[in-house]
């Protein structure tokens, strides 16, 4: 391994540092735990990313990007990173803890959210892309299931595996069902820059509006089809939300970026500069946990579970 790559890691062994690792999430990279410091206690999660096998100097390179991004964030709206380590062919990537995601909420839930836990969530997503902005970096999958709580009812902007630390950038990279028209088609003709996070950003306000984002009943090529071609997609019943949602969307989902507003721009949107309850996010969580507490079925107590881990 080269030099750079040697500084990315600590050398210390992780299996002597933190202690009752329990699986809270997985991926197809490895899978993300729950953890202690052995010697404080302190709570932690652990992204295990292998890289034997098959590609593996690729798998590598990708970790290394992922873990090379994370490491220069410092934003209260970004999940913290605290170490990375190599143990046995596998990359272990040490952040902050957080209760589970957006999605984790919504399923739990099984319910759309409320118009102001939508604000409140949408609010500190788009602060943690406006810092990635200024950066001139690109989150590029942002999505329900990579924005995080914590227990003190923050909101981090989480999974920066696909996040490039330039932009513009070209690549076809993403989830297709939140992808922009012009990241589908900028293999075929140029580039994108930030405004994709701010698509994505309104596919995610639509997400957490009616559970699925648009196109969801699709496979994912007919989806990447139908993104450029289509009407940009709205909120299918604009009279249950407020002007200022439906507005908020709009401006998100601009087929031309050149039409869309810029994560600076949204900050200043009365969606987002709107009151709302201090304890918006804090009370979305006991309603969640309560949800988990209240039903008994095998697969809700799953997604549940990490919920209940840190706030019960
Ligand atoms: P995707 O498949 O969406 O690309 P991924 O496989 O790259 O995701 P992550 O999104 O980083 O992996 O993590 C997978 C899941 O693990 C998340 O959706 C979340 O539920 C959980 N998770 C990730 N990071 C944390 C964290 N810091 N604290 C608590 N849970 C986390
Ligand atoms: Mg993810
Ligand atoms: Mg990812």
């Amino acid at each position: 391994m080269d030099e750079a790559s040697k500084r990315l890691f600590s050398p210390a062994d992780p299996e002597t540092l933190f202690t009752d690792l329990s699986e809270i999430g997985h991926g197809n990279f490895g899978a993300v735990y729950h953890a202690k410091y052995k010697n404080n206690g302190e709570v932690v999660a652990i992204k295990k990313m292998s890289f034997a096998g098959k590609n593996r100097d690729e798998k590598f390179d990708d970790i290394k990007k992922e873990v090379q991004f994370i490491r220069q964030l410092r934003h209260e709206n970004c999940v913290r990173y605290i170490s990375a380590h190599l143990n046995n062919n596998t990359a272990w990537l040490v952040m902050e803890y957080c209760l589970g995601s957006a999605s984790d909420i919504i399923e739990v839930l099984k319910a759309p959210l409320k118009e102001v836990e939508i604000a409140s969530i949408i609010h500190g997503a788009l602060r943690g892309l406006a810092y990635l902005h200024s950066m001139n970096f690109i989150h590029r999958d942002l999505k329900a299931g990579n924005i995080l709580l914590t227990e003190s009812g923050c909101i981090k902007l989480g999974d920066f595996g696909s996040a490039s630390l330039a932009s513009p950038a070209n690549s076809f990279i993403g989830t297709p069902y939140w992808m922009s028209p012009e990241l589908i088609t900028a293999m075929e003709d140029g580039v994108y820059d930030g405004k994709t996070d701010m698509w994505s950003l309104g596919i995610t306000s639509l997400e957490l509006a009616e559970t699925k984002p648009p196109l969801f009943h699709m496979n994912a090529m007919s989806a990447l089809y139908h993104i450029p071609q289509d009407p940009p997609p709205r909120l299918q019943q604009p009279d249950r939300w407020s002007r200022d949602f439906c507005q908020f969307v709009e401006r998100c989902l601009q087929t031309a970026p050149a039409e869309r507003m810029s994560s600076e721009a949204g900050l200043g949107h009365p969606f987002m500069t709107r009151d709302r309850p201090a304890s918006t996010v804090l009370d979305l969580i006991a309603r969640s946990v309560r949800a988990v507490q209240s039903s008994n079925t095998a697969q809700n107590f799953r997604r549940g579970r990490k919920i209940l881990i840190g706030a019960g």
